[in-house]
């Protein structure tokens, strides 16, 4: 009983003395300020599902192909591009670092071979891709599915909805950087679909090929968002982009 009581004694005792050297510390250490005058962080308003950030230019709102060129206008329907019929699609506007979302969906019903079905895919600086194609019912090769870097690098899941049901992309891209002819810095992709992370600042091997080693055969730094036209009914809606500056 008397060594329990001491027990008892001694433990609040140390706590007592804990809470001491912790208050005093408390009072000891200055505010640690960085020194830095942030400026205020501009105030926007982030839309919503259906509605674009305000600081975003809206590149399709379901209405007309004003922001692209190379496409033939009755291949919008209900809303939608249907790629098949407005063919490849090039924004007029030029972009490097940027933030871009893009919905888009695949057939319901298979309309080409495995290798066609729901194929399609968003080309940063019109080169550098993102794949589209159907790959929850079909499936070609992991750096060919949807959400990879086309020929290059996979996404990390397959976060994939039913064929003709609605998906997204939302992507942030680092252009490369080069000096003269020497590339300085790869590009580089980070890829939510679905909301789901498939790409964490992935480097970009180059300019998208099919079955070649790519390489940074072309210098540009900026360049149109292409949606590729691959042969099949891909729609697309609701895209936007937010022109970042990331690497300063
Ligand atoms: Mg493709």
């Amino acid at each position: 009983m008397f060594q329990q009581v001491t027990k008892n004694v001694r433990f609040w005792a140390a706590v007592a003395a804990l809470a001491g050297l912790g208050l005093a510390a408390h009072l000891m250490a200055a505010e640690w300020k960085s020194g830095i005058v942030w400026p205020e962080p501009k105030v926007i308003d982030p839309g919503d599902a259906t509605k674009a950030p305000s600081d975003a230019i809206v590149l399709f709102d379901g209405k007309d192909l004003s922001q692209w060129e190379g496409g033939k206008a009755e291949g919008i329907e209900n809303g939608c591009i249907n790629i098949l019929k407005t063919g490849e699609l090039r924004t007029k506007q030029h972009f490097g670092d940027c933030q871009v979302h893009v919905e888009w969906a695949t057939p319901a019903k298979a309309d080409g071979g495995a290798m066609s079905w729901g194929n399609s895919g968003v080309l940063m600086l019109g080169k550098y891709e993102v794949q589209i194609i159907e790959s929850r019912d079909s499936h070609i090769y992991a750096d060919g599915n949807a959400g990879a870097l086309y020929g290059q690098h996979p996404a990390m899941v397959n976060p994939a909805r039913k064929p003709g049901q609605w998906q997204t992309f939302d992507i942030v891209f680092t252009a490369p950087k080069f000096e003269g002819e020497r590339l300085v810095k790869p590009a580089y992709f980070t890829v939510f679909y679905n909301g789901v992370l498939v790409q964490y600042h992935r480097a970009s091997l180059g300019p998208m090929k099919h079955k070649v080693l790519a390489t940074y055969d072309s210098k540009e730094t900026k360049g149109p968002i292409a949606l590729q036209q691959h042969g099949s009914a891909v729609r697309f809606r609701n895209i936007w982009v937010r022109p970042l500056k990331l690497e300063e």
